[in-house]
């Protein structure tokens, strides 16, 4: 946890999100600015700042399986959706606590920008 981190506040409950899953390990709410239909982020419970200071194989496999979970409750599934993480700079990454981006709801072009 770190305490000035938007994302460790939100997990602590401190500033309101749209929290559509929550497990010991794990948060998902709605992105605030969605850019889909269907646009949420998944959170680590741990504060990681970005994949690069990623160790843990399992902490960071199961944002992916979260969000298959979460494509499949919200009907995305079948038609199909996107995982992504942004990491740095080149990628835009603006919040420094890891997360995982599921989009889905309309076709999504392919390369992303
Ligand atoms: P990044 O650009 O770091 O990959 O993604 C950060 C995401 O967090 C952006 O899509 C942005 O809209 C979202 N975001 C930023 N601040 C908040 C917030 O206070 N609440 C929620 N729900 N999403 C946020
Ligand atoms: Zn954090």
């Amino acid at each position: 946890m770190a305490d000035d981190c938007l994302f460790c506040r939100i997990i602590r409950k401190e500033i309101p999100a749209n929290i559509v899953f929550e497990n010991d390990a794990y948060v998902a709410f709605r992105d605030i600015n969605p850019q889909a239909p269907l646009h949420v982020l998944v959170v680590p419970k741990e504060h990681v700042a970005s994949l690069n200071e990623a160790t843990d194989a399992g902490l960071i496999g199961g944002l992916s399986l979260v969000a298959a979970q979460l494509a499949k409750r919200e009907g995305v599934a079948e038609g199909g959706y996107r995982t992504l993480i942004n990491t740095n700079r080149d990628a835009g990454q603006t919040v420094f606590h890891v997360h995982l981006h599921l989009l889905g709801g309309r076709p999504l072009g392919w390369p992303p920008g």
